[in-house]
């Protein structure tokens, strides 16, 4: 075996519910994921997240996919046998769920919680430091009575510290203790809107609502206006979580700021210790701090937030003497205030950025000259907007900026300028806002772009009719939506598993089908082996079946359920097109193709005949005297012996390329290519032979069978059947159960049935 050191980790990312509502990402999982997702790339550890998708019917209940398959999960092959250990959020609002990662638990499997509530070790946000920053600010504006709309009574974690913490609290800051003033809004929009109208109806007094999360401040606030009262004036009201919706709300929220990205990052590195250092190596429970972002809808006037700078104020304070240490002091400074304004795709290169920028300020302020700083910083800002990274989180850089302004290190106090480092950070400041404004028009437009592209896709996906169209657009369209990689994979049984195994679809692929089993995903041979991937797996379900799964590039979610969402359906009606196709041209009775598929096919062969100049027959047999057997034995006798017939006539006609049709009643119409009249009259003689010896009538049965052939000639379909037509009829004149080739001046066949047979 090689050793063990030269392979690199895999690390599987389980989501407690879909990580996509209907078609659009969960903000909260997807910023923890791209956390998740920097880390592993800065880590080189490969990435397989498991990313459910809520089935139409059920849009607020829990749909994760997972590695069981239960009755509210698509499975996914993202478990224990396809990775080095799984981060896991929590809490799981399941037994069954929770049963499963506790076994793994038990065999010391590595499982690390993002959240709390489900067990340890795990990585939680300071809920209780969040909860009562936001008490203490209310009662700095002067509220007295605060209301609380609370999370999920069932959720052992995030909402129960933040209810104890208010609890706590109230007691804390001497507030209004009514029990009315608490109602459950489920952390969920509509729940919180009926929550607070519940809390106004019971008349208790409130000049406060705090919720419990941001998505809960939404119904709150829509609660509020309707029954007219005044944000912040009348009622203030905050959030916590600081999602990108709290910014965007009328006024905007003031919310607790929890840090999703350095979450999901930490995790990750917590992982990887885990992984390496074994179950001792990292602490029951890691804490990530939050920040109050004080908006408008408390009552503060719009303000910078720099709150959370107060720190880094005292280490530069401490440090001003060494300015080696007063250095890096400014440099975390900037990069903590940046990660938690942002998510930048790279911290190392980001803390590169810090660095030369405080580089460049410090050297423009020692020079006199403001060009060193400009250019970085307009360096700076072209790499960001490249690398479509939000340039308005640089404004927090810019605050970090003024501390050092502020403080400045012994090295800079003799220099003479005071007023050139404000006039370089008002600069910077209209510089920045100016790269925002551009990022934010390319944005708009690259969504366009991307929105109608993913219209051509749908309209190309819901109109191809067989999975070699379906692939082919994919192929074609998906670079065009930002898709670089997608792997799509069709379930098939193992046994008793209906899920054991994984067949690759061919994306436009030559090679033969790559079969494996499903828990070894990725096989070995699709993704390179010098770089890790990064795969985000998405469940193909239609209605309630499995039908496998997709793992795209993981580097950008947003669009991934609309495409396999779509594309699942595609495969499906694909599917059923092909069914009914070949049901639509298919013989119920006796399992040969039908008439239709006779004429269909004629038609093809006649024009390569024609085209190629090649030879083609067709013979036409025909049952002796069969309405004396049904007569004597029966119909369902009858059908018996045509279902018989139909066998014989097959094997007779084994050739890959010779297609048999029943073409009416008791008559059938072969088709051989690529044959000539004497390899004509071979298979037909050996039909009839066939037929007449066999034993499993209830009386011997014979065919009269009739030839005709082409080599290129200028013959139509409706000209080649009439002739092996008047072959046939000239078969019954000559006693039946017998071969005749059409030859010219044969008379006309008469009517089947017709009087003198
Ligand atoms: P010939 O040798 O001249 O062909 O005599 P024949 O009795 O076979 O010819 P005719 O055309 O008079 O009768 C065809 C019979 O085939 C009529 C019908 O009883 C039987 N037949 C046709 N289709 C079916 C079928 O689907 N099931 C059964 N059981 N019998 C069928
Ligand atoms: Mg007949
Ligand atoms: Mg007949």
């Amino acid at each position: 075996m090689i050793a063990r050191e030269a392979k690199r980790h895999t690390v599987g990312v389980l989501f407690n519910s879909h990580v996509y509502t209907g078609m659009y990402p969960n903000m909260f999982a997807s910023t923890i994921i791209r956390g998740i997702q920097a880390a592993a790339r800065d880590q080189s550890v490969n990435l397989l997240a498991a990313c459910g998708v809520s089935h139409g019917a059920e849009l607020v209940q829990f749909h994760p996919a997972w590695p069981e398959l239960l009755s509210d999960t698509d499975f996914i092959p993202v478990g224990p046998w396809n990775t080095d250990g799984l981060l896991v959020f929590s809490p799981l609002h399941s037994q069954e769920r929770i049963r499963y990662i506790r076994r793994l638990q038990d065999q010391l499997f590595p499982v690390y919680f993002i959240g709390s509530g489900a067990g340890s070790p795990s990585i939680t946000v300071d809920n209780e430091g969040g909860i009562r920053q936001t008490l203490e600010h209310l009662v700095s504006h002067g509220h007295r009575d605060i209301a609380f709309i609370a999370g999920d009574p069932e959720d052992p974690g995030d909402s129960a510290a933040r209810i104890r913490a208010y609890q706590l609290g109230v007691r804390e800051f001497g507030l209004a203790d009514d029990p009315r003033l608490m109602e459950y809004g489920q952390h969920w929009d509509q729940a919180a809107y009926h929550a607070v109208r519940r809390i106004l109806k019971s008349g208790v007094k409130f000049t406060a609502v705090m919720c419990s999360n941001d998505q809960s401040a939404l119904g709150v606030m829509r609660a509020l206006h309707e029954a007219g009262s005044r944000i912040p004036w009348d009622v203030a009201v905050t959030g916590f979580d600081d999602q990108p919706e709290a910014l965007t709300l009328i006024p905007p929220l003031t919310s607790v700021h929890y840090p999703l990205f350095e979450t999901g990052y930490r995790a990750l590195l917590m992982m990887r210790k885990r992984i390496e250092d074994g179950p001792g190596a990292i602490p029951d429970v890691a804490r990530v701090y939050t920040q109050l972002m004080t908006r408008q809808s408390c009552g503060c006037l719009p303000q910078m937030n720099d709150g959370a700078l107060g720190v880094h104020e005292a280490a530069l304070s401490a440090d001003k003497g060494d300015f080696n240490r007063y250095r890096e002091d400014l440099g975390q400074a900037m990069i903590e205030t940046l990660i938690s304004h942002s998510s930048p795709q790279n911290i190392s290169d980001t803390r590169m950025l810090c660095d030369r920028l405080i580089d460049a300020y410090l050297h423009s302020l020692a020079d006199e000259d403001l060009s060193h700083f400009q250019v970085a910083l307009m360096e700076i800002l072209q790499r960001i907007e490249i690398l479509e990274e939000d340039p308005h989180a640089w404004q927090s850089a810019i605050t970090v900026l003024r501390l050092c302004a502020r403080i400045p290190p012994a090295e800079t106090v003799g220099y003479r300028n005071a007023l050139l480092g404000e006039d370089l950070l008002h600069q910077a400041r209209t510089l920045i806002s100016d790269s925002a404004r551009r990022q934010f028009t390319r944005l708009h437009l690259l969504q366009t772009r991307k929105d109608e592209a993913l219209g051509r896709l749908t309209a190309r996906l819901l109109s191809s009719l067989d999975e070699q169209r379906i692939f082919e657009a994919l192929k074609e369209n998906l670079p065009q939506v930002g898709i670089r990689e997608c792997h799509v994979m069709y379930f098939e049984p193992r046994g008793e598993d209906p899920y054991g195994g994984s067949v690759q679809a061919p994306l436009g692929r030559e090679s033969p089908d790559l079969r494996f089993e499903s828990r070894r995903f990725p096989p070995p041979g699709i993704f390179p082996e010098d770089k890790p991937f990064n795969l985000a797996i998405l469940p193909l379900f239609f209605q309630q079946e499995n039908l496998g799964y997709a793992a795209f590039d993981g580097q950008d979610l947003d669009s991934l359920a609309i495409v396999a969402v779509q594309l699942a359906t595609a495969i499906k009606s694909a599917q059923l097109h092909g069914k009914v196709l070949e049901l639509s041209l298919t013989d119920g009775l006796t399992s040969v193709h039908n008439r239709r598929f006779f004429e269909i096919l004629l038609e093809k062969e006649i024009d390569r005949s024609r085209r190629y100049s090649r030879n083609l027959a067709v013979i036409m047999a025909d049952i002796d005297l069969f309405k004396t057997y049904n007569d004597s034995f029966g119909h369902q006798a009858g059908d018996e012996a045509l279902r018989e017939i139909a066998q014989c006539i097959r094997d007779g006609a084994r050739r890959g390329l010779d297609v048999v049709t029943r073409y009416g009643g008791e008559e059938f119409a072969l088709i051989l290519p690529e044959t000539d009249e004497e390899g004509a009259w071979i298979v037909a003689e050996k039909i009839r032979r066939t037929v007449a010896s066999d034993s499993r009538f209830l009386r011997r049965i014979t065919v009269s069978l009739g030839i005709a052939s082409m080599h290129g000639e200028q013959l139509d379909a409706r000209m080649l059947v009439e002739q092996a037509d008047r072959a046939l009829y000239q078969a019954k004149n000559r006693g039946r159960d017998c071969t005749v080739r059409f030859e010219s001046g044969m008379i006309e066949a008469a009517h089947p049935g017709a009087p003198g047979d």
